[in-house]
């Protein structure tokens, strides 16, 4: 009998790390293991297509040319355990604790993508005939920004378009308040470098003479956002589309205390841009916001010197229809532009990806009698029967870089089910699946997928 949970553990044990080359083993554990359970408990064929990156698992449930086709998206890389002293149980061994599971990947994305797999087994099991193609595609590059999978969609493109995409990678409410997420934002993200003397230097001997690049630096980052908290670089909102009535009374009917939000984060005092509420301003905004920022000497008491360099990693949040590679050259533009005289500057473009938006047909008007149509009703009865309450249409803050992408390039909407919480510590430590919202959703795709196969 399939052990969805053990599965899940199991997956976790490979540290598939894809931001760290020493992780090879990692992504090549994961990716057999999760190849061979697919092939074995669901009877797929699975293939493992290599890329300049990380390979991407595709696995088909092959069958008749008319039965409709779903394809099921998720990644089996994982963000770096760091700080390891911060777990409090290893990162890569799964631990079950009061109902919730333990360990790096259990909410990003390994539990989530286990769902659809324990979905489609109880359905196989109980309908080994099922009249449905389902093509599940699981990449190893969607913590550093799936780089490489839109060439293998553009390649394989007529075998993997599909009726719609599901897919569970963005998080939920609560226990019992089940969301679909019907958008993300996108993001560019850059590196800014700057250089002043050939090496550091005595700050007694030199200092006054020479700019300090962490000084440069300060202010050029300082120079970035307004008074309010508005981002100051010209041109950055022009194309921002605010967000419609139903999406903000959505927003509104979550009736969520911003203090009790205030606590969980642990900062003295929230701070939104003007024109957003607190939890508005999470997803309807853009954002640009400072990753990292180093110069100079980081020992233990002082150092008087003055640094060669500083640098500062920079990424922007973005919303409809800001798009990604014309804010990167409005940053970098802007970056260049107020660089203080004395040092020199050098940008490093990293990761982009556009905003998303997905509307569920009973709310955009869309026809309501295709397989989209039948997924999202599927969904929505289902998550009341488990949930026992109707679920929530949010968009949310975090990016899926490739949505636009797969919509691009295979055409194809994605049902988004959250199954991780919003305390589920991903990219953190300690980072955890709830395994009642994982059981829950686990029935919620079966019903969606057997809703879309029989076409009712
Ligand atoms: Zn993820």
């Amino acid at each position: 009998m399939f052990d969805p949970i053990k599965a899940i553990i199991d997956f976790t044990a490979h540290a598939s790390v894809s931001a760290d080359p020493e992780a090879k083993p990692g992504i090549e554990g994961a990716v057999k293991f999760v190849g061979n359970l697919l092939e074995k408990e669901l009877g797929c064929t699975v293939e493992v297509a290599p890329t300049a990156g990380h390979p991407v698992v595709i696995a088909k449930r092959e069958g008749r040319p008319e039965w409709p086709h779903v394809v099921i998206y998720g990644h089996y890389d994982v963000q770096p355990a760091d700080p390891l002293e911060e777990w409090h149980t290893p990162p890569f061994e799964g631990v079950v604790k009061d109902g919730e599971l333990f360990g790096r990947g259990t909410a990003d994305d390994k539990g989530p993508v286990m769902v659809h797999i324990a979905a489609m087994a109880r359905l196989l099991e109980r309908r080994p005939d099922l009249p449905l193609r389902v093509t599940f595609l699981i990449e190893g590059e969607e913590e550093i920004g799936s780089v490489n999978l839109a060439s293998v969609m553009e390649a394989r493109k007529a075998e993997l378009s599909g009726e719609f995409l599901l897919m569970s990678d963005t998080t939920g409410i609560g226990r019992d308040d089940e969301s679909i997420t019907t958008g993300l934002r996108g993001i560019s993200a850059l590196e800014v470098r700057l250089r002043g003397p050939r090496q550091d230097l005595h700050s007694g001997f030199h200092g006054g003479p020479v700019m300090n690049p962490v000084r440069a630096l300060a202010k050029l980052c300082a120079s970035l956002h307004d008074e309010d908290g508005r981002v100051n670089i010209p041109g950055f909102y022009d194309e921002v589309v605010p967000p419609q009535d139903w999406e903000r009374e959505e927003m509104a009917r979550l009736d969520r205390d911003p203090e009790d939000y205030r606590k969980l984060l642990g900062v003295p005092e929230l701070c939104p841009p003007p024109d957003f509420g607190v939890f508005e301003s999470r997803c309807f905004g853009p954002t640009l916001e400072f990753n990292g920022i180093g110069g100079g000497y980081q020992g233990s008491g002082s150092k008087t010197i003055i640094p060669a360099r500083a640098f500062a990693k920079i990424s922007c949040r973005l919303v409809p229809n800001q798009d990604s590679a014309r804010i990167l050259d409005l940053v970098e533009q802007t970056l260049r532009e107020r660089c203080p005289k004395g040092v020199t500057m050098e940008v490093e473009r990293h990761h982009g990806g556009d905003p998303y938006v997905v509307l569920p047909p009973h709310l955009s008007g869309e026809p309501a009698d295709t397989a989209k149509g039948r997924a999202f009703r599927a969904a929505d009865l289902a998550i009341r029967e488990q949930f026992g309450s109707a679920p929530h249409y949010l968009r949310e803050g975090g990016s899926v870089p490739i949505l636009s992408d797969i919509k691009r390039i295979l055409g194809m909407d994605a049902l988004m089910l959250s199954v991780a919480l919003q305390d589920c510590n991903m990219h953190s430590p300690n980072e955890k699946l709830d395994l009642t919202v994982f059981e829950r959703c686990s029935r919620v795709s079966e019903k969606i997928l057997e809703a879309v196969a029989d076409g009712a």
